[in-house]
């Protein structure tokens, strides 16, 4: 698939039935920009009605926020990815720092993760991204390309086509911080650079590489500035209607 602008919001364990229902319609209401692909992570228990009305009626994608690494079987509480694909999902999130650090989610299991979700038809929005001590010892670019080649870097060409990359320092996660304009587009050009010199010039071309970490209405225009940023997953900013439509006009405009 060839790179997209993509906005992304990422609902995480908020909004109960009736908000979440109203936050759909409120962000129905705003009228979303037609020339960028919008997709919303909502929890698992709102997929049915994500696919029922954001999709069928908004034309808005949606999202899983995670799904489970084995096909089927006794694995209570979790969901798997041909469940997903069953209601129609066509996205998942895998490998968000949240999964990584409070469900000690590991390289491998993500790995194991992205193989069911691509076999299951779905695409695959891979979360990476340093903490905070890692950006300062000055090794987050081969941190994170090493969270990349551990995860995705078995895939053939055909499989790159349905994965998405979303660089999401955890220093700006949750926190109010941004990376920089510049900071976001060195580690998204480091990714296509070190795709394209070891795997392929087609893959690191056409994949698209989110930035995710305290993306707000008054930050997303310089964002979208760098030339490998090809768009957002948002976190907090999404719960609201209004300030998600800014920063999807923000992308259709940039
Ligand atoms: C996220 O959860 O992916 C995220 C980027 O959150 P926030 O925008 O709230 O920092």
């Amino acid at each position: 698939m060839p790179r997209r602008k993509i906005a992304a919001g990422n609902w995480k364990m908020n909004k109960n039935y009736d908000d979440a229902l109203q936050l759909i319609r409120d962000i129905s209401a705003t009228n979303p920009p037609k020339e960028i692909h919008t997709v919303l992570a909502v929890p698992s228990i709102y997929l049915k009605n994500g696919v029922d009305m954001l999709m069928h009626i908004i034309g808005l994608d949606v999202a899983a926020q995670n799904c489970h690494q084995e096909p089927s079987g006794a694995y209570t509480g979790e969901i798997s990815a041909s469940m997903l694909s069953s209601i129609s999902v066509p996205y998942v999130v895998i490998g968000h720092s949240e999964r990584r650090e409070y469900f000690h989610e590991n390289s491998q299991q993500l790995a194991s993760k992205v193989d069911v979700a691509l076999s299951n038809g779905l695409q695959v929005i891979f979360c990476c991204g340093e903490s905070l001590d890692i950006r300062k010892s000055g090794n987050h670019v081969p941190h994170v390309c090493k969270q990349i080649r551990e995860s995705l870097f078995h895939l053939s060409d055909d499989q790159w086509s349905n994965v998405i990359i979303a660089y999401e320092p955890i220093w700006a996660i949750g926190t109010g911080e941004t990376a920089s304009p510049e900071q976001a587009q060195e580690m998204h050009q480091a990714l296509r650079t070190m795709i394209a010199n070891e795997k392929s010039s087609n893959i690191a071309e056409n994949v698209s590489i989110l930035y995710g970490g305290s993306v707000k209405p008054a930050n997303a225009k310089d964002i979208f500035t760098g030339e490998d940023v090809d768009g957002a997953l948002v976190g907090g900013a999404s719960l609201n209607a209004d300030g998600f439509k800014e920063i999807m006009d923000a992308l259709a405009r940039s």
